[in-house]
């Protein structure tokens, strides 16, 4: 049997207990209610230099916030929002205030990048390159502080769709980053024809890494691969400082994950940004 793929396996059957999960999925009805009267919320996980341990950026993550105040994680919603055409409207809403917030912090000595996940399905329409480019504008935020993240196993649907957007926002300044590393099975030769410019390696890899021979290889081949190809490498969903000390080792350039800090709210960043003395004032 081949290992990689018995990980790969492993990892599908995780992700799809997770989904059968105890959480509800919100119903149509629900969202399209939501959608209109601001029930999409916005956390902000911080992303550290692993060379300093200092806040570089952070990953927004959409929340819906439900009529008693309870939090609904993403996979409750975004699915669902996907299959019924509304993916533009949450992505305009999560990219405006990611915008607003970062252009905030700026102005507060937090000069940090936001990244944020957009559908690559979205990718295949200018409206989306179009609300990218206006929400910029308005906050007057550089672009090269903005960072679309897109699912590896999604890209490889269909590489050639999201192909001329992904180019133009990397045209306009902005970063690329592949996201989910590892998960999609693709190759870097199909990859490559996308200007990404960082690739984040699935918290699979990094979990599994510490006592999995599988596992690390994985890692290590994809942490050198980045290399090669001059991508920034982000490890996710870092939770123990064996793993931290881990992606250190291999050369890992920024961590992500509960071990440095979990998503907050976006005011919650900035007082944690503060105590760790990331601001340029301090
Ligand atoms: P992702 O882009 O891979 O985001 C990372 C996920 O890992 C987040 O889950 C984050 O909370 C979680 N995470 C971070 N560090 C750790 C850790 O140390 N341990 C563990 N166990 N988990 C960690 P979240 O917020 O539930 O988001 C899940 C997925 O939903 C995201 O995965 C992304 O694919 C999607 N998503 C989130 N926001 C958006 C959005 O605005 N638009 C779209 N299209 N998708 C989104
Ligand atoms: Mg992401
Ligand atoms: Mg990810
Ligand atoms: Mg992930």
């Amino acid at each position: 049997p081949d290992p990689l793929k018995a990980l790969l396996d492993t990892y599908a059957a995780q992700q799809e207990a997770a989904k059968r999960g105890p959480i509800d999925v919100l119903s149509l009805k629900d969202i399209q209610d939501g959608l209109k009267s601001g029930c999409i919320d916005v956390f902000f996980q911080p992303k550290v230099s692993v060379a300093d341990r200092r806040i570089v950026g952070v990953e927004a993550l959409a929340r819906w916030r439900g009529a008693d105040g309870r939090l609904i994680p993403p996979i409750a919603f975004v699915p669902v929002i996907e299959d019924n055409g509304l993916i533009d409207e949450m992505t305009r809403q999560v990219f405006e205030k990611s915008i607003a917030v970062l252009a905030d912090w700026w102005r507060k000595g937090l000069e940090i990048s936001v990244a944020v996940n957009f559908s690559v399905d979205s990718l295949t329409r200018y409206e989306v390159f179009d609300l990218v480019s206006q929400a910029i504008a308005k906050e007057q935020a550089d672009p090269g502080y903005v960072t679309i993240e897109v699912t590896e196993s999604r890209i490889m649907d269909d590489i050639a769709a999201p192909l001329e957007i992904l180019t133009r926002l990397r045209m306009k300044g902005l970063g690329l980053a592949i996201d989910d590393y590892g998960t999609g099975a693709s190759s870097m030769q199909q990859l490559k024809r996308i200007p990404f410019t960082e690739l984040k390696i699935d918290r699979a890899f990094v979990a599994g890494a510490p006592q999995d021979e599988e596992a690390r290889a994985m890692l290590e081949s994809s942490v050198s691969l980045a290399k090669r190809l001059g991508l920034s490498t982000v490890a996710e969903g870092v939770e123990t400082e064996t793993e931290w000390d881990l992606v250190a080792k291999l050369g890992v350039d920024v961590v992500q994950g509960y071990f440095i800090a979990k998503p907050m709210p976006a005011d919650e960043v900035f007082v944690w940004a503060q105590e760790q003395g990331g601001l340029t004032s301090s």
